[in-house]
């Protein structure tokens, strides 16, 4: 192992944390990660929220100091397109032709908005909203053109954290999401409800089961027109209808592909030789029996953590509950744990600040929580050690959560 070669596919969120993770276990060969954007990895959630009203630069929102990766031997290389995996030569091909050796390979390369290819798609001034260059896009366009009035397509997390941002800068904002509700697909309706209320007190128009089916103006969007008939002015359009994996290289290269690169609880692909981690992953997750592709930080992070141990035959790190956060204006959104499978729930706390209990039955798999830290760190705690608790004293408001746990539980 001492002199092997690790390349790592991608520049994001799990290829730094995995390069970083492989020193601290030990590995002492070269290590260079192979990013095709311009930008060393940086922090995506900021592109949402602040970054969009703000001066930040591709260095504020950098995930390491380029000292830190020239200080532990790390290799970025920017601008790198990998092309190709040879599994049997063990070499990647780049865009530019350069072919690559490794020992040990890791795939990091995230995720794909889902693009809407409706009549009018390709006008000025529709965004979508994953990568750098695409939030610093969208913010010169807002600062030079002073668009006043923005329509956001999709009610999931970015739709709703970009809405925040645009009415921060004054730009009135209709939201239109396909469901009965927004954030249907990852939360309760109380959750919606309260997010819906928050977006609406802010002045968001919020527009529920409605298609967007064209992008009406000349060169420029000028408006969208709905499935139902319904036409909303615009002058800037955002899209945020979730991402495909970027797992096509794995495919092309025969690896077990299933909606994402499949991979077990210590990063490893149907190659030995060969992690992945982050968005571009499926995992299998006992608590909803199915694989699952999680976009979070958490994860891209934690599975990094789990595919380094793995390259430097270590012990992997225990498993750690899932968990998300999402800023909207002054509200904090935590949630920990998977609420894809729940009975019930049960609600703690003010109009405000609050959480939000998802149970199987007995067994508790998640915790939303709205402006409530405490909450989401006692969830954190009870959901990793899988500890019991009294539903009847968690419903009880005044009984402390301390007290609804019926087993010993070290205080938050
Ligand atoms: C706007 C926005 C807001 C978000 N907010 C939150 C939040 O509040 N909380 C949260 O937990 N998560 C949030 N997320 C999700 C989180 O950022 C992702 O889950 C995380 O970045 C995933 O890390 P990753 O390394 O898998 O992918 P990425 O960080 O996307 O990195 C993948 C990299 O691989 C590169 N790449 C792809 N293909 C190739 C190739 N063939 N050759 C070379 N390079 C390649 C890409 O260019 C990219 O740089 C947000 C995401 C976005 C876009």
């Amino acid at each position: 192992m001492n002199s092997e070669t690790c390349l790592i596919i991608g520049a994001g969120q799990a290829a730094s944390q995995l390069a970083f993770s492989l020193r601290k276990e030990g590995w002492l060969g070269p290590i260079t990660l192979l990013g095709a954007e311009a930008e060393a990895p940086y922090q995506k959630p900021v592109l949402s929220k602040e970054f969009l009203f703000s001066e930040k630069t591709a260095d504020d929102i950098a995930i390491k100091s380029t000292g830190a990766y020239e200080k532990k031997a790390i290799h970025v290389q920017r601008h790198a397109v990998v092309t190709k995996i040879d599994r049997a030569a063990k070499q990647v091909t780049l865009s530019d032709g350069q072919q690559l050796h490794y020992d040990k390979l890791a795939i990091c390369t995230g995720a794909t908005p889902r693009h809407l290819t409706i009549e009018g798609y390709n006008k000025a001034n529709i965004f979508y909203l994953n990568s750098f260059i695409d939030a610093q896009s969208l913010r010169s366009m807002i600062s030079v053109q002073q668009p006043k009035k923005a329509v956001i397509v999709g009610g999931g997390f970015i739709g709703l954290e970009i809405a925040s941002s645009l009415r921060k800068l004054n730009i009135d904002v209709t939201l239109i999401e396909t469901e009965s509700r927004i954030l249907a697909r990852v939360s309760a309706p109380e959750i919606s409800s309260y997010f819906t209320a928050l977006h609406q007190q802010a002045g968001v128009n919020i527009i529920l089961n409605t298609k967007v089916t064209a992008f009406k103006g000349s060169d420029t969007v000028s408006g969208v027109e709905c499935d139902n008939g319904a036409h909303f002015d615009a002058d800037l359009v955002i899209v945020g209808i979730g991402v495909t994996p970027n797992s096509m290289l794995a495919e092309e290269a025969k690896l077990e592909v299933n909606h994402g690169i499949v991979v077990d609880a210590k990063g490893q692909t149907s190659d030995p030789d060969i992690v992945a981690a982050g968005d571009c992953t499926v995992q299998f997750h006992p608590q909803s029996g199915r694989h699952l592709r999680i976009e979070s930080i958490q994860n891209a992070v934690f599975q990094a953590k789990k595919a380094a141990a793995t390259l430097c035959q270590k012990t992997i790190p225990n498993e750690e509950t899932p968990w998300f956060w999402s800023d909207q204006y002054q509200t904090k959104l935590q949630i920990a744990g998977l609420s894809l499978r729940y009975t019930h729930t049960i609600k703690r706390g003010t109009n405000d600040k609050f959480s939000l209990w998802y149970f199987d039955g007995e067994q508790l798999q998640a915790v939303d929580c709205v402006n409530n830290p405490k909450d989401f760190l006692f969830a954190k705690k009870v959901l990793t050690k899988h500890l019991p608790l009294d539903q009847n004293k968690l419903k009880a408001q005044d009984t402390p959560l301390e007290e609804t746990c019926q087993s010993e539980l070290e205080p938050v």
